[in-house]
């Protein structure tokens, strides 16, 4: 075995791959961009090596810096992960000139299954059986116009070298086809400098079950059974499982075995999986699948196979490219259970899907106990960036039936909590648990057919939501106001418990919360209990705040959620959703200066556009005092006190980064 392995990626499945080689006794060597520098994957790593600026072009892409580290490291080879140079031909070949080893299948395999019209050609060849269409070269639109009419609308169309599911277009209609064809050639040119496209017959209602092959350089090749990858939004996968629902073992062996010849076909070696499309409309039967194409690398999904099955697939890879034999054979490998994962990404599902960039100011996955498995590559405080894919974890639930495991992994999701970026945890603990996909009723035009019950509504806190908001708000002040009467030098956490308090005799108070979904509370001590009034009802609270995050009975019924708390806002998580709440009322100098320190800082980096007081004013609680553009976005940075000046330490036009303090105030 090898002693040591650069790995060539980031993320989350930098970390997967060095966890195995730490078990096997390797040292690990990372290689890490300007934007990755604090990066779990380079924490974790033995070593790490600086590659270059955080566009991926000029670091993770960056294949001749990452050879010269990697010889400079004496590394005895190179795990590239996926993404990033994992099928890069060239990549492969130049780790073996240079006398390591590629932890990967052969340049010549890579190139044979690179294009997706070649592939298709090679697997006819093999006898495995393929999409009806036209993977010719001749590339005449007028020509491609015929072959797209002889198949029979509705056609795709592929840029032969796509990936991703980039540089794809379904045509329902013959007068749309010239139109569709140049966006898939202008996708493909821009995406993979590749404009040659293949046309397929559009299956109408299709599942996406793909196998899993493994072959070693001793000829030995077995698969490790199926996942099925139906639900997916632009072609992309969304949530994955194994084994497949509703899979006849009849038609495994065959899908199986056609895996099988086709990694054969092109005497592959390693990791490898066989997409194939299945047409859902009909009952799964040995004759209705078709080859789509082989990804010569590990897959983003393959946890679920190593759930199902107890291997540890990267173990597998090291093994095969140190030469051993594969460490079982067919006969020896058997389905336990059924796995489900789902892609947690920084992004809005209310608003199209679009990324969410920020800091990750809390992040606090489910516990992993057996059942459920995370595989991450951040950690709190963490900044999801423009530059990188913005998937934060996969989040993989394993039970004996795929029903309990639906249901570990709906609860896991709905205990996910981030603060800092949106996510789709909501939006993906809704897929899982609708009851169209708990009965297996699935296609890839799922999402897209459920997309009103998936994404919620963008509504405000419901009463439980505004109720824990303020009860959160009391616990903080609380631990603020016990700490300051016990006069700690080293003052520990605030955390404190809401137990029928009352503040220096107050029997009465109001909260006051702003911004769209503001609202009032009214909060009454009553002989030790706490009675909110909120919306125009009665509750009676009792709360308690630590580390863990926020316990509360309301009525006597109890809640969990995670809080985050900034200067002037809040955020709650509860039930897998995040509330932002704006409160107007800092309640006590004391809160303000404990949850917003000494001073106010950039929320995020931006340029500074106007500063509206000087050092030494006194501002009233609330009044604007520096006006920030971000992201195309003003922020006003206010006072959160009736408070005086003492700096303000940048001007306009200066460029300020995250976190940087530009207003500090005078002893409070
Ligand atoms: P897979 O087929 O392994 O599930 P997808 O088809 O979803 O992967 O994604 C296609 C490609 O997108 C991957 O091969 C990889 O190149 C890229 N990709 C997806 N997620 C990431 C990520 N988190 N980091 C880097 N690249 C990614
Ligand atoms: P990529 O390289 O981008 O992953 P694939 O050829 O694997 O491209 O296709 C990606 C997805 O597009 C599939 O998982 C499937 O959902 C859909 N798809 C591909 N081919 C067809 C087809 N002929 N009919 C319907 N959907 C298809
Ligand atoms: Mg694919």
């Amino acid at each position: 075995m090898f002693k040591s392995v650069l790995i060539a990626n980031r993320g989350e499945i930098a970390c997967r791959i060095m966890h195995t080689a730490k078990r096997l006794g390797m040292r690990t060597i990372a290689v890490y961009s300007v934007a990755d520098a604090d990066a779990l994957h380079v924490l974790e790593a033995d070593e790490a090596h600086l590659l270059g600026p955080a566009p991926a072009n000029e670091s993770y892409l960056r294949a001749d810096k990452i050879l010269e580290i990697a010889q400079y490291a004496h590394a005895d080879c190179i795990h590239p992960g996926y993404g990033f140079l994992s099928e890069n031909a060239e990549f492969a070949e130049a780790c073996e000139d240079a006398g390591i080893v590629f932890v990967g299948p052969t340049a010549a395999a890579i190139r044979a299954m690179g294009l997706k019209d070649a592939a298709k050609k090679l697997m006819v060849g093999a006898g495995v059986p393929v999409v009806p269409g036209y993977h010719g070269a001749d590339q005449d639109p007028k020509a491609l116009a015929k072959e797209a009419a002889k198949i029979g609308y509705p056609v795709l169309i592929k840029a032969v070298a796509g990936g991703g599911g980039k540089g794809m277009r379904r045509v329902d209609d013959a007068k749309d086809f010239e139109a569709a064809l140049n966006g898939a050639i202008r996708e493909g040119e821009k995406a993979f400098g590749n404009g040659h496209v293949l046309i397929e017959k559009y299956i109408e209602k299709p599942r996406h079950i793909e196998i899993q092959v493994f072959a070693d350089s001793h000829g030995n090749v077995v698969h490790l059974f199926e996942r099925d990858c139906s639900l997916q939004r632009r072609h992309q996968k969304v949530v994955e499982e194994a084994p497949a629902p509703g899979m006849p073992d009849a038609l495994r062996d065959v899908m199986g075995k056609a895996a099988v010849d086709a990694a054969k076909a092109i005497d592959y070696r390693g990791a490898g999986t066989i997409e194939f499309i299945v047409d859902a409309s009909k009952a799964l039967t040995a004759d209705g699948f078709f080859f789509m194409e082989m990804n010569t690398r590990l897959q983003v999904e393959h946890p679920v196979t190593e759930e199902i099955t107890g291997q540890d697939l990267v173990a597998w890879q090291f093994a095969v490219a140190a030469g051993e034999e594969l460490p079982l054979s067919q006969v020896h490998l058997e389905i336990e259970g059924h796995a489900v994962e789902v892609r947690l990404y920084a992004e809005n599902p209310s608003r199209k899907f679009l990324p969410s960039t920020g800091t990750l100011h809390h992040l606090k996955f489910p516990e992993e106990d057996g059942f459920i498995r995370i595989e991450t590559g951040v950690t709190e405080g963490d900044t999801v960036s423009v530059y990188y894919d913005p998937m934060l974890a996969k989040v993989i639930a394993w039970d004996a039936t795929r029903e309990k495991a639906i249901d570990r992994l709906v609860t896991a999701l709905r205990e996910l909590e981030v603060a800092g970026v949106k996510t789709n945890a909501s939006f993906l603990a809704e897929a899982v648990d609708h009851t169209a996909f708990r009965a297996g009723d699935i296609d890839t035009g799922f999402i897209e057919n459920h997309l009103s019950d998936l994404v919620p509504a963008e509504t405000g806190p419901g009463a439980v939501e505004k109720a824990l908001a303020v009860i959160g708000l009391l616990c903080l002040r609380q631990g603020v106001t016990e700490l300051a009467a016990a006069e700690t030098l080293e003052p520990e956490s605030p955390w404190a418990a809401l137990d029928g308090f009352r503040i220096g005799g107050i029997a009465h108070e109001r909260m006051t919360f702003t911004g769209d979904h503001g609202f009032e509370a009214r909060i009454r001590y009553d002989d030790g209990d706490v009675i909110l009034g909120i919306d125009g009802e009665e509750f009676d609270v009792e709360g308690e705040l630590d580390e863990d995050g926020l316990t509360v009975a309301i009525d006597g019924e109890h809640h969990t959620a995670g809080v985050h708390f900034m200067a002037d806002r809040l955020v709650l998580m509860h039930q897998a959703r995040t509330y932002e709440l704006s409160f107007a009322d800092p309640l006590a100098p004391e809160l303000a200066a404990e949850v917003g320190g000494a001073g106010l800082a950039a929320p995020m980096p931006g340029k500074i556009i106007s500063v509206l007081a000087k050092a030494g004013d006194r501002v009233k609680r609330g009044q604007a005092i520096v006006v920030l553009e971000a992201m195309k976005m003003e922020h006003t940075l206010a006072a959160p006190a009736d408070i005086t000046i003492e700096t303000i330490g940048a001007g306009p036009g200066d460029q300020v980064a995250e976190g940087m303090m530009i207003v500090t105030f005078a002893g409070n």
